[in-house]
């Protein structure tokens, strides 16, 4: 550290993401993306961005926002872009958290959401997941601040039904409701439609996972004109011109490939139902997973040391040392054959032959 950093920051503890070896020999299983690339009739819209890159972005993004609003079936005035999924969250903590209205959270959840509460210097409360790792909804009636929930969430994989979240939000009528729902296309209820109803719901979304663009960096946040006219306050005072030209054009393509999206989603949720089926032989455990991801755990086998054999065995995937779940792996699903290798190894190490 140097003797300038400011006080203000110089405790914080940074997220820390997946590993990204260069290494392509490795299997990556280890930060949820998706492994079925964008469609390839996408790159004559976003080369031709590039002869446009000496011209700032649209910060207004309005053909982007044209193109979501359509696609989820809300107004333009009920999206906001942003630079991965990420930047809407931060955003949220900045707009809608403060001394009066701490963030409220699980305190198994993803490992951004502290990091995002400390780095705006507003407090933060965790609500305690429950045995099978699965959140009560009656645990965040009244929370007495923002709520911040994955659904699905991340890494226990698990998820609360659409009416479980209305639950939640007729009970805060107070408080903001922000639901994360970076991997609600694999299987779970999207609360999308409830922003019509309630003033106090942000959703955010993220072409990340579904959609195949993690290298894009490209997010959004679907809510009532009110409260996108108050992120666009935030925004515009750090970052007009959050989404480049190129991601833009990218995302916009996409959306016009729902049918392409579809199948690479039900061809990962078909990969994940026989990797369970599979694992379960093996005498693996885990909550039964609505994401691109198992979260699991050998009775026999030290957590660290599973991550630690596969990853010799060129197969990455994430191990979390925080106690409560020391004994887990988050691994994502990958292609039919990462995961034949995948279960190969895994049913190795529960026999004892790794
Ligand atoms: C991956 C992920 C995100 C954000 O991803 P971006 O790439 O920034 O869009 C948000 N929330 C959860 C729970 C995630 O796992």
């Amino acid at each position: 550290m140097s003797r300038f950093f400011s006080s203000k920051y110089s405790s914080l503890e940074p997220y820390v993401p997946g590993e990204q070896l260069s290494d392509s020999e490795y299997i990556k299983l280890n930060t949820n993306e998706n492994p079925y690339p964008v469609t390839a009739d996408i790159s004559d819209d976003v080369l031709a961005e590039i002869e446009r890159l000496h011209l700032y972005s649209d910060p207004e993004n309005k053909a982007l926002h044209k193109k979501i609003a359509g696609t989820f079936g809300v107004n333009e005035n009920e999206v906001l872009a942003t630079n991965g999924s990420d930047e809407i969250l931060n955003f949220a903590f900045m707009t809608f958290c403060d001394a009066g209205h701490p963030a409220v959270f699980a305190d198994i959840t993803y490992g951004f959401y502290p990091v995002f509460a400390r780095v705006n210097l507003v407090p933060f409360r965790t609500v305690p997941v429950n045995t099978g790792f699965g959140i009560n909804p009656e645990d965040y009636y009244n929370a007495g601040g923002t709520v911040f929930i994955a659904n699905p969430n991340a890494p226990t994989s698990l998820a609360l039904t659409r009416d479980e979240i209305e639950g939640i939000i007729i009970n805060n009528p107070g408080n903001i409701v922000v639901i994360d729902e970076a991997y609600v296309d694999f299987g779970a209820q999207s609360c999308v439609p409830l922003i019509k109803k309630y003033d106090n719901l942000l959703i955010t979304r993220t072409f990340s996972k579904s959609r195949s663009m993690a290298g894009a960096r490209l997010g959004f946040g679907i809510a009532c004109e009110s409260l996108i006219k108050d992120l666009n306050t935030v925004k515009y005072s750090l970052n007009p011109y959050n989404v480049n030209r190129m991601t833009a054009a990218a995302g916009i393509a996409v959306l016009g490939h729902e049918d392409i999206t579809k199948k690479n989603i039900e061809k990962i949720i078909s990969t994940r139902e026989n990797t369970k089926k599979e694992l379960k032989q093996y005498g693996y455990e885990f909550p039964d997973s609505l994401t691109n991801f198992i979260f699991m755990k050998h009775p026999g086998i030290d957590g660290f040391e599973f991550y630690r054999k596969m990853k010799e065995n060129k197969v990455l995937i994430r191990h979390f040392s925080v106690p409560a779940i020391k004994d887990y792996n988050r691994v994502t699903i990958g292609t039919d054959e990462q995961m034949k290798q995948f279960t190969a190894l895994a049913r190795a190490a529960a026999e004892g032959k790794l």
